[in-house]
């Protein structure tokens, strides 16, 4: 019999509504799970457990009066940047201090309108300012993946959503949501091998979710399989009026396009993504994806997205400007940490409640947001920052454009390596920020980016294969990965499932 905790998404929907299972079993399980291998992963920051079983018990009682949401009784981790209604939220940053949200995020209120019952809060970088979940207040994140050849090395499981990725790879949850504003959820979900979708910008609500860079940050899923990316999204979806950037659009099924064919769609290869240094085995990876596809009867298509190149530092002006304004609200004054001044001095208390409350990166985004920000610097780099993301969504404009018909979706690496050492790339922030080369692009032009895991590199590693859409159009970057994902077949477990390693036998 299928472990609870074994189950795909769709998987335990069926055995619930089959009575297979209990909600409340699917809960216990999970909860179990969590207890024997959170205190070494650190994927969640806190469990919810007394919750979570009150709520799974009343999902068994709805669905016993025939009253079943789409997701009744599905357990569900939640990235600790969504506010949780009497919930502690963090950011992972100390500057929230004991922060009780009142109100429920728009996205996280949907999940539980349609059933959803929330195991706990997952670990992040402070503010999803990061690609390693190195930089939580709560702590590091460990990939549950290990190197075959050097079991001892303690890998990131990516950022910033790097609870979410380790809880979903762990089976610590069937699912989980996160955000993604420069590839939070692509490059965890590629690094620990699991599914994990961007939507197009004003897909999901933005209300209620910790703001880091408003102009890109958009909610998503991750999920062991493409298809529960789908199902978690259509849930997640929706106008919402109370973020000015929500689409007033319908939101399809995006399940049902899974099954859809990719025969005759034209597939983008973009030139720009194969970089000088790349190793070879992701180079591989790709072109072995781009032939399960024109098996699958699609066609691939070289293109150029000239201004590509420019994205990651166009990006790292554009994010830390948004941030430094966002953070401002941190003074000390209304909620959070508050580090009392000295003589009455309101200056001195914002100087050491930030001092105090922020860590390292989130203090470096602050100072390079305000720099390209502030007078004198504000055209050299905010503004042309913003004319070439205009250049750099227009090129996807060109590419996607209906008349000529030239792709339907492109298909690049997820990322430029596998997950690297915890001390690894520590003391190098620029090359931490290289992780997101093949990422934020789709941020900048606000199109949805779905990772799909498609392989192992020679260490016995996770490596994703990334499609981009049409905005609005999920449909076809869900057809186009689920049939990725079929012809991957990826099947292999984390260390920590399969107890191989040294560290999970001691
Ligand atoms: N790694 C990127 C950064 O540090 C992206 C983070 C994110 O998508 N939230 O900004």
């Amino acid at each position: 019999m299928t472990r609870p905790t074994d189950f795909t998404l769709r998987g335990a929907l069926d055995a619930l509504a089959a009575r297979e299972i209990s909600a409340e079993e699917l809960a216990r399980a999970h909860l179990d799970a969590i207890e024997a291998l959170n205190p070494r992963l650190n994927a969640y920051v806190a469990v919810t457990g007394e919750r979570a079983l009150e709520r799974a018990r009343a999902s068994d009682a709805r669905r016993a009066r025939g009253e079943a949401g789409p997701l009744e009784g599905v357990p569900l981790g939640i990235k600790d940047l969504f506010c949780t209604e009497g919930v502690r939220t963090t950011a992972g940053s100390r500057i929230l201090g004991d922060f009780v949200p009142p109100y429920e995020s728009t996205v996280t209120a949907n999940l539980l309108r349609d059933g959803a019952v929330f195991l706990g809060k997952t670990n992040l970088d402070e503010f999803a300012m990061g690609s390693s979940n190195t930089t939580s207040a709560a702590g590091p994140v460990e990939n549950p993946w290990n190197r075959r050849n050097d079991p001892d090395t303690r890998l990131v499981p990516g950022g910033s959503s790097g609870g979410s990725a380790a809880a979903v790879a762990a089976r610590l949850a069937l699912g989980a949501t996160a955000t993604d504003t420069g590839g939070s959820i692509r490059q965890p979900a590629a690094f620990c091998g699991i599914a994990g979708m961007k939507p197009t910008y004003g897909r999901c609500s933005r209300w209620g979710v910790v703001a880091f860079a408003s102009s890109l940050d958009q909610a998503g899923p991750m999920a062991r399989t493409v298809e529960d990316c789908a199902t978690l999204l259509r849930s997640m979806s929706g106008f919402d009026p109370k973020d000015s950037t929500s689409a007033d659009m319908p939101v399809p099924d995006f399940a049902a396009a899974c099954g859809r064919s990719v025969k005759g769609l034209r597939i983008g290869v973009p030139c720009e993504y194969r970089l000088d240094g790349m190793p070879a085995e992701i180079e591989a990876l790709w072109q072995q994806g781009l032939e399960w596809l024109r098996e699958a009867g699609a066609e691939t298509v070289e293109i150029s997205l000239p201004h590509a190149k420019y994205a990651l530092p166009t990006y790292y002006i554009v994010a830390p400007a948004e941030a430094s304004s966002n953070l401002a609200r941190y003074d000390g004054v209304r909620y959070g940490l508050r580090v009392e001044e000295r003589d009455g001095d309101l200056q001195d208390l914002y100087e050491r409640t930030r001092a105090a409350g922020f860590g390292a990166e989130v203090k470096r985004r602050i100072m390079i947001g305000t720099y390209v920000l502030s007078a004198g610097y504000y055209d050299a780099y905010y503004l042309k920052a913003q004319k070439v993301r205009a250049l750099i969504k227009r090129d996807f404009d060109e590419v996607f454009a209906a008349s000529g018909a030239k792709v339907d979706a492109i298909v690049t690496p997820a990322t430029p390596s596998a997950a690297f050492g915890m001390d690894e790339k520590q003391d190098d922030p620029v090359a931490m920020y290289l992780n997101d080369v093949f990422t934020v692009t789709a941020n900048l032009a606000g199109l949805p980016g779905l990772s799909v895991p498609a392989g192992l590199d020679t260490q016995g590693l996770p490596l994703g294969l990334q499609v981009i859409g049409r905005a609005f159009d999920e449909e076809t970057v869900f057809a186009v990965g689920a049939a990725l994902e079929r012809a991957a077949a990826f099947e292999a477990l984390p260390a920590v499932m399969a107890g191989k390693t040294a560290r999970a036998a001691g």
